[in-house]
């Protein structure tokens, strides 16, 4: 550890607590609703509604168990209700965001689905409207499409919407990093047909876990929340007709969550107070933070950072390791990493595109580079030819925990622009 380190360690994203918490955490427990039923549930479906402006919220274990039930859903929409849930997408392509992080899509698969990843646009980080048309073009029988935000920065989720309207295919907005951000004013969560919010403890609020699936929907509200708690009939015994799941919220992490929901625009403020030193701290640098994109308001979740190309040292990554040369002038996102490590702060490199990871590298990828001239392979000899590989390779995630004082902003800002030097 570097002799000027920091004394307490600075994170990336902790959770945040602010007391209110766990007076309903012990409101369940003095009336021994301790399980997957209660008052604090029905409050977290409310609240999750109304502040995503949809219609309906499900509480569930996590947004992972929220963007499977959406894929099954869609899927038994699509293609018909299958004897047993896996394989309601069997053998079908889905349109995937890359950059993300793959909970995404990973529901994709246990539904027997093949993720086909789209490219992410330079000007927004996230999935690129350009290529997703492309890959209409390609497979015009694709009737769904899974697209994330990345890092509470949307894209053009509402252009995206659009284009599945226009190709007749049902969208999943996976809003887990998103919440409380916004696209012309409509809140993220409400583009999708079915969106998935998270309260997973890095989150911009948190439970320790938990989730929400979010639709306009009465009908999908119910189905969810029936397959969540095992799929039981309405009958005085076990009655069961599909196969079921036990993904329902618990009441005690409800609370949790209920504690937290007021604070929601203040993490949001904190957030935005980060990124906006992060940026004034850089502005001689040669580097570009998260890009806002234009109509957009952000929740500004985690910032990040890219270097430009000039100002790259050599840098290479294999499934496991990264190595870096120093050079002066330069540097590139494993010194800058390792230095923040140094000093006890937590960086992280951005998320590594899906069509870049080994469980997934197999699969169709569309890459449009900004410029229309699509490709559906993104790996020529030498090398990845993509925005997502281009970002993965050049940026990385500063540290943007809530309780990071501003005087250790500042010196994480003197460490990253020391690695220029
Ligand atoms: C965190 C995250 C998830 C998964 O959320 P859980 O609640 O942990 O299941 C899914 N998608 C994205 C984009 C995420 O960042």
């Amino acid at each position: 550890m570097n002799t000027g380190a920091f004394k307490n360690k600075v994170w990336l994203a902790t959770p945040t607590m602010h007391g209110d918490e766990l007076r309903y955490v012990q409101q369940a427990y003095d009336t021994n609703w301790m399980s997957t039923v209660g008052e604090n549930i029905n409050e977290v479906e409310r609240i999750a509604a109304e502040q995503a402006e949809m219609k309906y919220a499900v509480g569930l274990s996590c947004c992972t168990a929220a963007l499977h039930l959406a894929v099954r859903h869609a899927g038994e929409t699509l293609y018909g209700k299958s004897a047993v849930s896996h394989g309601a997408l069997e053998g079908k392509r889905v349109f995937c965001s890359d950059m993300t992080f793959d909970a995404t899509l990973n529901p994709v698969v246990y539904e027997g689905g093949i993720p086909v990843f789209i490219d992410t646009e330079a000007a927004s980080w996230n999935m690129d409207p350009v290529a997703l048309e492309k890959a209409f073009e390609m497979y015009p029988d694709v009737k769904l499409v899974v697209s994330a935000e990345l890092y509470g920065f949307p894209g053009r989720m509402d252009l995206i919407k659009k284009i599945c309207e226009k190709h007749g295919a049902l969208l999943i907005e996976d809003a887990a990093e998103a919440m409380g951000a916004t696209i012309h004013g409509r809140k993220c969560g409400s583009f999708g047909d079915y969106s998935a919010i998270s309260y997973n403890g890095n989150k911009i609020i948190t439970g320790s876990a938990g989730g929400c699936l979010l639709t306009n929907d009465l009908a999908v509200a119910n189905k969810v929340r029936k397959w969540s708690t095992q799929a039981r009939e309405n009958a005085p015994w076990y009655q069961h007709e599909e196969v079921g799941y036990n993904y329902r919220m618990s009441n005690v992490i409800a609370g949790i969550v209920r504690g937290q929901y007021p604070y929601l625009q203040e993490h949001i403020a904190q957030k935005k107070a980060i990124y906006e030193r992060y940026r004034e701290g850089f502005k001689d640098l040669p580097v570009q933070m998260n890009p806002i994109t234009d109509g957009t308001e952000p929740n500004y979740w985690l910032s990040a950072m890219i270097i430009d190309k000039e100002y790259m040292c050599k840098q290479v990554r294999d499934d496991s390791e990264a190595l870096y040369i120093p050079e002066k002038g330069k540097t590139c996102p494993t010194e800058i990493l390792e230095t923040l490590a140094s000093y006890n702060a937590e960086g992280r490199p951005i998320w590594k595109p899906m069509h870049m990871q080994p469980l997934y590298r197999a699969h169709e990828f569309v890459t449009c580079e900004g410029s229309g001239r699509c490709r559906t392979n993104a790996y020529i000899a030498g090398g990845y030819v993509d925005v997502g590989a281009d970002i993965f390779d050049r940026g990385l995630c500063l540290p943007s925990d809530n309780k990071m004082t501003v005087e250790e902003q500042s010196k994480v800002i003197e460490i990253v622009r020391s690695c220029f030097n």
